[in-house]
């Protein structure tokens, strides 16, 4: 394990919130360790906040080989005139071959600021890459409102840079790893660092990306009723509710529980689709749900295409059902009669 060498460096922007590392870092430092493993390459996590240096440890058990630890009061937060001329510059020193980011609002800004400064691409949301022996990374986007993936590779330009939303994969079970922490002094942009007050607002992270159980509605659960059924079968279930655009847009989820293209990837063992039709920008956001159900009651929906299991009847009805079955099933645990199981639906 050396020093960062030019070209075999994948990089990780490590993003934090108040001393906490943001599940998207810990996920991509996973993916860049399963990448730098097939080349033998090294993977750096770039960390940059206050007083942060204690979040090494997680950095190398998640992947890291190398932390560059760059501390300063000013760096506390992100702020979109401080934090791309820092990174640049890095960049600009050690040359690495890769930088990967979140997708977060922090990484949206950061990513292109940073490819601008260095004079490289920067390959938005990609849902999956490939490290060619080259060294080419091959950044997998879903194109024409998700109807197919392109394949966005960076020839002639260095680093690679890509961003990956929060849920693309899975976050690394916490391993033992040796890596080692190298601080780097801060170099900031002449006359920027005076910031008079910052009002931080953290938009409430969504349960659904760690979710093991989500129920879902979509336009066909329309009325307050109806959206009580399933905010109850979510909860009977311990598991989180979701929506697709329609739902979001009449109001009955939150904008963090959106699911799919323009809103969160999710990973369940059991996605519950109910009153969704299954159109691909909602799909996309459930690729890697281990089994689907949808209920709807359109025989013909496309939803069902997509499914493990599908119940076709008004979902009022069919919830009903589920809702008696599983509270029958979990009094009965309860009462030691039976152990807990779906089997009994
Ligand atoms: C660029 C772009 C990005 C987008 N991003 C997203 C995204 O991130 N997430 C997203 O969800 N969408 C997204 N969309 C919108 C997407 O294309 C679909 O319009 C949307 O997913 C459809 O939502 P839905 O299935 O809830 O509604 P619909 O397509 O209207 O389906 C409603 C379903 O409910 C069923 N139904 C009706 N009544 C009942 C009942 N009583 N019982 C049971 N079933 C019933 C119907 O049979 C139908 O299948 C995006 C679109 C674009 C163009």
């Amino acid at each position: 394990m050396g020093k960062a060498v030019r070209d075999r460096d994948i990089w990780v922007f490590v993003e934090q919130h108040q001393g906490e590392p943001c599940s998207v870092s810990l996920e991509l430092l996973g993916k860049a360790r399963q990448l730098a493993d097939k080349t033998c390459w090294q993977v750096v996590a770039i960390l940059a906040g206050r007083d942060v240096e204690s979040l090494s440890p997680v950095l190398i058990t998640s992947g890291a080989d190398l932390v560059y630890l760059l501390e300063h009061p000013v760096l506390e937060y992100y702020r979109s005139d401080l934090y791309p001329p820092v990174i640049a510059r890095l960049i600009q020193k050690y040359r690495p071959a890769v930088m990967l980011f979140g997708a977060s609002a922090a990484g949206r800004d950061l990513a292109p600021s940073v490819a601008a400064l260095v004079k490289t691409g920067c390959a938005a949301d990609c849902c999956d890459m490939e490290l060619e022996a080259d060294g080419g990374l091959l950044q997998i986007v879903p194109a024409f409102g998700s109807q197919m993936m392109a394949t966005i590779v960076t020839p002639a330009h260095r680093p690679q840079i890509a961003t990956v939303r929060p849920g693309g994969f899975s976050r690394p079970a916490p391993g033992s790893r040796e890596g080692r922490t190298e601080r780097i002094p801060v170099e900031l942009p002449a006359g920027k660092i005076r910031l008079a007050d910052a009002v931080w607002e953290q938009m409430q992270p969504s349960s659904l990306a760690a979710a093991r159980i989500v129920v879902a509605g979509g336009a066909g659960v329309g009325s307050r009723e109806g959206w009580d059924l399933l905010h109850e079968l979510a909860d009977v279930l311990r598991g989180s509710l979701g929506g697709s655009r329609p739902a979001l847009d009449a109001g009955w989820i939150e904008e963090n529980q959106m699911i799919g293209q323009s809103g969160c990837t999710i990973r369940p063992d059991l996605y519950i689709a109910v009153g969704i039709s299954g159109d691909i920008q909602h799909m996309v956001g459930v690729r890697e749900a281990k089994v689907i159900v949808a209920i709807n009651n359109n025989p013909l929906s496309p939803v069902f295409r997509q499914s493990d299991y599908g119940i076709v009847g008004d979902y009022r009805e069919v919830v009903t059902v589920l809702l008696k079955s599983l509270k029958r099933l979990s009094k009965e645990s309860i009462l030691g009669k039976k152990k807990p199981s779906y089997k009994g639906f």
